[in-house]
């Protein structure tokens, strides 16, 4: 029987499940909670999508169950971290509804961008889980408001995305705070080297529970790509939103920076669609405001950038568009991750212009499937003008830096997941620098100081390593000079 009562949890819990229509448990649900219910760590791979929340939850609210008495005051019982403040409010959300009227239960939701006296005045009387982002929790820790030394379950959910966001610190801190005697569990849905080595670090002889193989995306997904010139894109767009056939009822845009995403809802404005933008320069309650509006089908598109891709649960998200293709291609799989929730079916449509072709072939290779396309590369605009292709202009010119003349940006497309091992690989190596390997140069003399003949004593010799700086030239003179003394 595959239900929830057979993975051994307590009858009150099933209840409120059944009664959220939750009957039976999905493939990562029904392998990692008996392993959780036996008290062992877990390690869980699993794409969006697949349920990952009541994996964790749910044993956690078992273990709840069994202890007597309250937590006492600034503490906490369970600690559960997410990468992103709405994946956060997701995940309170969810926990509240497993427990229904199946147990009281005191959660705390600890996230930065909103007031935190709130928060302290909650955690004081102590509580049974707090959902936090790292960053506020490593705040309150450090300023005492909260002790963890009472803590038994921790849980890291999209772990890769909380190392990509920089939260290692903070997370190996807590998870210090916290103390050898707890459960962890850590679910990331793709296994990059960091977060391997993050795992080693956490967890205890962990059960390894994969629902799909890593990089894998959803096949009832419908994908494809129209090639199109950037400037274009819009009006690729827009004949998208009108068609007919496409259907597009509920979307979500994806954009790579939040200037972007601004500019693109604001054309949508323009062009007459009702659309909302979450990105990490809006205040927390407008992006909330904007889930919430796009979740009630008050607004039919979102605008998000990449802080998005993982954690929103809309259901009934007919389209994920990517108007620019992500820099890092294991965002595309979250990004399309977002409709086809529930073994829904959905389309995703990637936008990609002359600029973007490598970011396409990164995806397909990271996906393993080459994606139809169809478009021009070279579709004109509105107003007629054919873009140049970006190819056809020199990378930078020889001289001096100015701001006319800025330095090429070279395109590093490897993920940080991918650039942080070459960091690691560099202090193993001692840290030697550029400067210690550039030989000291002397009139020819290589590695070796010109002594003075009569006394042996080293002579003057002007380090080469950094220019002298000239305060008070203004900064074009200052850069020919160092330009030149450095050719
Ligand atoms: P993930 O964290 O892996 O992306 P979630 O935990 O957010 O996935 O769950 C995705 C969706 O599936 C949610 O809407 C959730 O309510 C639903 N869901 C999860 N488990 C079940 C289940 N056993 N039965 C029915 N729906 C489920
Ligand atoms: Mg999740």
């Amino acid at each position: 029987m595959s239900d929830f009562t057979s993975l051994g949890l307590p009858a009150s819990l099933v209840q409120s499940l059944t009664a959220g229509g939750f009957t039976e448990p999905t493939k990562i649900q029904a392998h990692a909670i008996p392993k959780l219910l036996e008290g062992r760590d877990v390690l869980g791979i699993a794409q969006t999508g697949s349920g990952k929340t009541a994996a964790f939850g749910l044993p956690i609210l078992a273990g709840i169950m069994d202890l007597t008495g309250r937590p006492r005051p600034m503490t906490t019982r369970a600690l559960i971290l997410a990468p992103t403040r709405e994946l956060a409010v997701q995940i309170d959300e969810n926990i509240r509804k497993f427990a229904g009227g199946a147990m009281q239960l005191n959660t705390v939701l600890v996230l930065g961008g909103v007031s935190r006296n709130a928060q302290v005045q909650k955690l004081a009387r102590g509580v049974d889980i707090v959902v936090a982002t790292p960053g506020r929790l490593k705040d309150l820790l450090d300023d005492g408001k909260i002790r963890l030394n009472e803590t038994r379950w921790l849980v890291l959910d999209e772990a890769d995305r909380m190392l990509d966001m920089g939260f290692i610190a903070p997370v190996k801190h807590i998870a210090k705070a916290i103390g050898p005697r707890r459960q962890t569990m850590l679910f990331s849905a793709t296994m990059a080297p960091a977060v391997e080595d993050l795992c080693k670090g956490l967890l205890k002889e962990p059960v390894r529970v994969e629902a799909t193989p890593q990089g894998s995306t959803v096949v009832k997904i419908d994908q494809r790509v129209i090639l199109s010139g950037s400037k274009a894109k819009r009006g690729v767009l827009n004949e998208l939103l009108a068609s007919e056939t496409e259907g597009m009822e509920r979307v979500i845009i994806f954009a790579r920076t939040k200037h972007g995403a601004d500019r693109v809802t604001k054309s949508l404005a323009i062009d007459g669609h009702k659309a909302m933008a979450i990105h990490g320069n809006k205040s927390q309650n407008a992006r909330q405001a904007a889930l919430k509006g796009f979740a009630s089908g008050q607004v039919r598109i979102l605008v998000a950038t990449d802080i998005a891709a993982r954690g929103i649960d809309v259901q009934g998200i007919t389209h994920v568009v990517n108007y620019d293709l992500p820099d890092d291609p294991e965002n595309y799989v979250h990004r399309i991750g977002r409709t086809g929730r529930n073994g829904a079916s959905g389309i995703a449509i990637t936008l990609c212009d002359g600029t973007e072709t490598g970011k396409l072939r990164d995806v397909e290779r990271l996906i393993r499937r080459t994606l139809p396309v169809s478009g021009d590369l070279h579709l004109t605009n509105e107003t007629g003008v054919q873009e140049a292709p970006k190819t056809a202009r020199p990378a930078s010119r020889p001289g001096p830096r100015s701001a006319r003349n800025p330095k090429p940006a070279f395109a590093d497309r490897r993920s940080p997941a991918e650039r942080r091992p070459f960091a690691d690989f560099a202090k193993e190596v001692g840290g030697r620098s550029q400067q210690a390997e550039t030989p000291q140069r002397v009139d020819g003399q290589v590695n070796r100081v010109r002594r003075d003949p009569d006394t042996g004593k080293p002579m003057g010799v002007k380090p080469i390593g950094k220019p002298k700086q000239r305060w008070g030239k203004n900064q074009k003179d200052a850069a020919r000079v160092t330009h030149t003394a450095r050719a």
